[in-house]
């Protein structure tokens, strides 16, 4: 039997009616003779919940026991499922990710999965179940203790079951109809797509679409799984939401296939450190001992073997990158006049694979921002994508500038 991999996110299981409406799509996929595997998330809200309880309990946690809690969310909607599927009678099993078992690595609370042996679940459609319900996000660790894979990661479940069982697809169900060139509650006009090319995709998640965890995508481009999301709220076809796949698969694209954004950026910059070899590694490497996941980073020239050192960082970790280099400067690792944090800007982007091919994308970009008065205070580019930070209150105009200039409106 082929398989199908169905995925339902938290809204789409966050009462047992929803489960019901979500199990009667499992059920049209069965009669089309799959055998279907249903990744779950927690019922939507619960998560957050249990991250609470455990701050609540322990602020230092341990990761083991911060993991063994927050896993919790998606037993009870596997278990849920299974008996609103039986209900049905479709002949279902819920899947723990210990019983499969998921095998990840121990970084408790970022694990990544390592393997899933088919033999288990096999057997059980063998024994003829139609539908092996997996509790997404979580899984077991070399030493026996269950772990999760970061948050939103019943979305790299999915993908990863669908790779190891070489679905015919995977199907994400969410609360949207699909990726849309923006987020359409700031810019009315932004368009679903019907397709988009994974690396297009995985920028967008990792620039700020929240829609797929990105580690999802990645995996998703590795192993070639065609990956859907649509929305469980309407009716199934086979056209319906946003098909994932390889840019060959895609005849026309505009240039830039989407307009990304993301409010919570700071800029931090070092004024006055030497400008000599070593000292770029020093300051990187001293944040990313400290968690600090730098984003963009610019170096200024220097004048009299000075220079000033730009980085962008999330909000919330602007906090420990100044006790970081608090520390070098106090240890006298690293020299500096002082840091000035600017924890009031965002981070703009537009996407497009078409970029490798047509010039002029960033200075279109960057004249659009400007007929608008948005100053841009950082840049960084790649091969098919242009991020500029702003001040966060012009995030609004700018997607939608951005977004009218480029015509994204407009299918290709
Ligand atoms: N329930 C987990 C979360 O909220 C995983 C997921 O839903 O993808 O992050
Ligand atoms: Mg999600």
């Amino acid at each position: 039997m082929p398989v199908l991999v169905m995925k339902f996110g938290g809204t789409s299981v966050a009462t047992l009616d929803r489960i019901r409406r979500a199990a009667k799509k499992v059920g049209v996929e069965v009669a089309k003779g799959y055998d279907v595997i249903v990744i779950v998330s927690a019922m939507s809200g619960k998560t957050n919940e249990l991250v609470g309880w455990v701050n609540e309990t322990s602020p230092m946690y341990d990761a083991r026991e911060y993991d063994a809690i927050v896993s919790s969310g998606e037993n009870v909607t596997a278990g849920l499922m299974a008996l609103t599927l039986q209900e049905m009678d479709v002949s279902a099993r819920s899947w723990q990710g210990w019983q499969v078992p998921v095998q990840t690595t121990s970084a408790h609370a970022a694990a990544r999965i390592e393997a899933i042996p088919s033999d288990n679940i096999l057997a059980s459609f063998a024994a003829g179940h139609r539908v092996a319900i997996v509790a997404g996000f979580q899984g077991v660790s070399p030493e026996g203790r269950i772990t999760t894979l970061g948050r939103g990661g019943s979305d790299t479940t999915a993908v990863a079951f669908a790779a190891a069982f070489a679905a015919e697809r995977c199907d994400i169900y969410t609360d949207v109809d699909g990726i849309y060139t923006t987020d359409p509650r700031v810019c009315s006009k932004a368009r679903r797509l019907d397709r988009i090319a994974f690396e297009e995709m995985l920028e967008l998640a990792s620039l700020g679409a929240k829609v797929l965890q990105t580690r999802s995508v990645e995996l998703a481009m590795r192993y070639k799984v065609k990956l859907r999301v649509l929305s469980s709220f309407e009716e199934q076809s086979d056209e319906a939401g946003t098909l994932v796949c390889d840019e060959e698969e895609i005849m026309e694209s505009n240039v830039v296939a989407g307009v990304a954004f993301s409010r919570d950026e700071a800029k931090m910059t070092l004024v006055s450190v030497a400008d000599r070899p070593g000292i770029a590694a020093l300051i990187f490497t001293a944040l990313s001992d400290a968690g600090v996941n730098v984003d963009m980073i610019v170096q200024n020239i220097s004048e009299e073997g000075r220079t000033d050192m730009t980085f962008s960082c999330p909000t919330d970790q602007v906090m420990r990158a100044e006790a970081a280099m608090a520390t070098a400067k106090d240890a006298g690792t690293i020299n500096f006049a002082e840091l000035i944090a600017d924890i009031d800007v965002a981070k703009v982007s537009v996407v497009g694979i078409g970029m490798r091919s047509h010039t002029g994308v960033a200075a279109k970009m960057f004249q659009v921002l400007s007929a608008e008065g948005i100053n841009i205070k950082v840049i960084t580019t790649s091969e098919i994508k242009i991020s500029v930070l702003i001040d966060r209150k012009y995030v609004e105009l700018a997607v939608q500038a951005l977004h009218d200039a480029f015509e994204l409106e407009k299918a290709a």
